[in-house]
């Protein structure tokens, strides 16, 4: 072991969201001598390979959506509008670059050191560091330590040259378009990139299991949205057996560079790209991209928490009671790695309120996160946002007899000038649940264009506790479609 180089106050392991929330708060607010280990690029999955490049190729998609809907508007625009999506990925590459700087331009304002390196506990409260620059090995102590080393996307091991597919971090490494790509998964990932890729022209074929996908939302968002997809002209594999092989045809099994912050796990992107893949039930597809988007699993393994005994959930994420502390003294976990509501903001404010009781002052001593009513959004086409619980949910909670459901579907304003076969293509439904005699809100479900943006405002709403008297009371914004939310009966 590397002798000691260095006491903090406070070590955090990964520069993610998390990490970067529970340092800024311990050494910006409260002047803890703070420490970010990171192996990776500043800002993690979020900002590098989640959130950030996947809300830019978002936009970059609703243009085109835009346009291919303008001559609704009797805009000429030519059938084959050009766009350069290399072009557009290094600009996206470059927003992202500049972001990594601001994260440790940040760290660095508020006196954080910042050590890039992989961190392995040697005892609970020592870790060994190995520099990336390869100089060697470094050693720091700390009476808190503070794991957020996020997670990695899955590829499957039961199936025989899985990695030539990508994951989501392959997918921000596409810089020519796949003309036809097969994305295994029915969960919001899967969901947002074949949605992206399905409105910048590329042939998407989802393989789920089920008949319809995002299944932990509610049934309305599954079964519309679902839909929606296939009017939009995703080809949907329902019931899916899933995949025993896949072989790549082409000459260049080693393909183009796979930049991102985890390990290199699988063949990057390539335009030459042909893969055969063979299903379960032995049918045969050829496809010019695999993404599998199945799930995330914990970043725990350089770590060694066997060397210091923490105790990992079953899903193999580190297990933490509500204040993020693990069965180790002095030892906290929060974000991905603990598998609790995976999103960003949920990280960042894990991270400030185990700042706040750690080193705040004495009325804070009993911070904690919150982990109910968190919106969540959908950056599908169209958004869906959700709060609460699902129909479902709400009836399992409460019984049927005690929840109200008020429910609405209409055509935004925006496709009023569309032909009625292409306005049954953009729905917009909304669901509130209410729960008891005062009709509490416990459940809202959105879904058409601007949900994303609509949903903050009435997460406040539902945190506060909201009726649907409240609701009726607040006077309607016209025209908007958010106003169907304070006038639905
Ligand atoms: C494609 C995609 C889209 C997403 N979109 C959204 C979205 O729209 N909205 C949203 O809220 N959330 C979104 N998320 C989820 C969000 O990115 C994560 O919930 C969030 O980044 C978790 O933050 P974290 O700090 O727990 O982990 P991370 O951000 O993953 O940070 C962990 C860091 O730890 C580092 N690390 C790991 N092991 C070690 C080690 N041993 N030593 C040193 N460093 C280490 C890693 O390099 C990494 O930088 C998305 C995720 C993906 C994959």
């Amino acid at each position: 072991m590397a002798p000691i180089t260095k006491a903090f106050d406070y070590i955090v392991i990964g520069g993610g969201s998390g990490g970067s929330g529970a340092a800024r708060r311990a050494a910006g607010w409260y002047g803890a001598k703070t420490l970010i280990i990171e192996n990776g690029r500043s800002g993690g999955t979020c900002v590098n390979v989640g959130c950030v490049p996947k809300k830019m190729t978002w936009y970059f998609a609703s243009v085109n959506e835009t346009i291919k809907g303008a001559h609704n508007y009797f805009y000429d625009i030519p059938a084959n509008v050009k766009f350069h999506f290399d072009q557009f990925k290094k600009r996206r590459d470059a927003s992202i670059a500049r972001l990594n700087g601001a994260y440790e331009n940040n760290w660095n304002r508020e006196g954080i050191e910042l050590v890039h390196g992989t961190a392995t506990f040697t005892g609970p409260k020592e870790i060994e560091v190995e520099l990336q620059d390869g100089s060697g090995k470094v050693a720091f102590t700390a009476p808190h330590i503070c794991i957020a080393t996020g997670g990695y996307p899955i590829i499957p091991e039961n199936v025989e040259g899985a990695t030539h597919g990508i994951t989501s971090d392959g997918f921000f490494d596409i810089e020519e378009l796949p003309k036809k790509i097969a994305i295994v998964g029915a969960g919001y990932i899967a969901v947002e990139m074949a949605g992206m890729l399905n409105a910048i022209g590329v042939e998407v074929h989802m393989f789920i299991r089920g008949d319809t996908f995002l299944r932990t939302f509610d049934p309305m968002i599954q079964e519309t949205m679902t839909k929606a997809y296939e009017d939009a002209g995703v080809i949907l594999h329902k019931g899916h057996k899933g995949f025993k092989k896949v072989e790549r045809l082409d000459n260049n099994p080693t393909s183009a560079s796979h930049g991102t912050t985890h390990e290199k796990r699988s063949d990057g992107p390539s335009p030459e790209k042909l893969l055969k893949i063979t299903g379960n039930d032995d049918e045969v597809f050829e496809f010019n991209e695999l993404l599998w988007a199945i799930g995330r699993a914990p970043e725990i393994k350089d770590l060694r928490l066997d060397r210091i005994g923490i105790d990992l959930t079953k899903s193999g994420h580190i297990a933490t009671d509500e204040y993020q502390n693990t069965n180790v003294e002095g030892i906290y976990a929060l974000g991905d790695v603990t598998g609790n509501v995976e999103l960003t903001p949920v990280a960042i404010a894990a991270g400030r309120q185990l700042g706040n009781r750690l080193f705040g002052p004495p009325e804070l001593k009993s911070s904690k996160l919150e982990y109910n009513h968190i919106p969540t959004v959908v950056f599908s086409h169209p958004e869906v946002g959700t709060i609460g619980l699902t129909e479902p949910q709400a009836i399992n909670q409460y019984g049927k007899e005690n929840i109200k459901i008020y429910k609405t579907k209409f055509t935004a304003m925006y496709f009023d000038v569309f032909s009625p076969e292409e306005k049954t293509k953009h729905p917009t439904q909304y669901k509130i649940i209410c729960a008891g005699p005062q009709e509490k809100v416990v459940g809202l479900h959105i879904l058409g264009e601007g949900s994303g943006e609509m949903l903050q405002g009435f997460g406040v709403a539902i945190k506060m506790g909201a009726t649907k008297a409240d609701f009726d009371r607040c006077v309607a914004i016209h025209p908007t479609s958010a106003e169907e939310l304070v006038t639905m009966r």
